[in-house]
């Protein structure tokens, strides 16, 4: 049996990711920050919820606490939970509007990922998948003609860079884990209008086959469903 956590699992890519792990036979713990809209999708999965929001200290611990009681492992860690901010050019972005975005994006990864490292240490094959984006990597950003260097993206860009380099760090720390940065691709969500080209379906592929790696996977690695990315 396999027990998955995955954060912002209520809609979009988390709940699409939770679906089809579920449907992998996983035992699912679907994180929400809102106890109805969790509930509600935790039920229509027929999964597990729990009630986390990443840039609350107690609410993770209470989450963690209950997968220790309930389950007294964790196999999978999908960081997924993330927020875009407010849409600004470079010029206009605020020191608050990165203290906004990273709260989320990089402090609550490593809020929940800490938190979480005991009961993934009980695991004979623990993962952790950190949802970055393509709009992080630096050797995409650097290129003016490729596709991220269309957006300005100072606040959201610089988070996800940053959990390129926490996934780094973690892989290289913790090498009995396998630990890996994805980049989902531009996905129809919320989060950006449902202006993505790609369908849940194909976003989650890489949240997907990351997570069910084994320990002869990659780790410390930055991969989207066509292969490795370019930091
Ligand atoms: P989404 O539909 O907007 O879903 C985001 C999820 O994160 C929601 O469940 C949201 O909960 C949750 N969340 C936000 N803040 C949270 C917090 N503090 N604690 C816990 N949960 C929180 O976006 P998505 O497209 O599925 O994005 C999922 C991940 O993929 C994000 O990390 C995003 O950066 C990344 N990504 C997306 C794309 C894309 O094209 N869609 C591309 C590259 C990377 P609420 O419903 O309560 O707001």
């Amino acid at each position: 049996m396999t027990t998955t956590l995955i954060t912002g699992g209520n809609k979009g890519l988390g709940f699409e990711s939770a679906r089809q792990l579920a449907a992998l036979g996983h035992t699912v713990y679907l994180g929400a920050r809102d106890e109805s809209r969790g509930r509600t999708a935790a039920d229509e999965l027929g999964v597990r919820f729990v009630q986390l929001d990443v840039t609350d200290q107690a609410s993770v611990d209470a989450a963690i606490e209950t997968i220790t009681t309930e389950a007294g492992v964790l196999d999978v860690l999908i960081n997924n939970a993330g927020i875009l901010g407010r849409r600004s050019t470079p010029a206009e972005v605020e020191a608050s509007d990165l203290e906004h975005v990273y709260a989320t994006n990089v402090f609550g990864v490593v809020r929940l990922t800490h938190a979480a490292l005991p009961l993934l240490e009980k695991s004979g094959n623990p993962i952790i998948v950190n949802v970055s984006s393509g709009l992080g990597a630096l050797a995409e950003a650097a290129d003016p003609t490729s596709f991220a260097a269309q957006f300005p993206a100072l606040t959201y860009g610089s988070s996800k860079s940053a959990l390129l380099m926490i996934t780094i760090q973690y892989a290289r720390a913790l090498p009995a884990m396998r630990i890996n940065a994805i980049d989902p691709g531009y996905t129809a969500t919320d989060f950006n209008g449902h202006e993505g080209t790609q369908t849940v379906e194909e976003g989650a592929e890489a949240i997907v086959t990351f997570a069910t790696i084994d320990q002869s996977g990659p780790t410390g690695t930055f991969q989207n469903k066509d292969g490795i990315v370019a930091w």
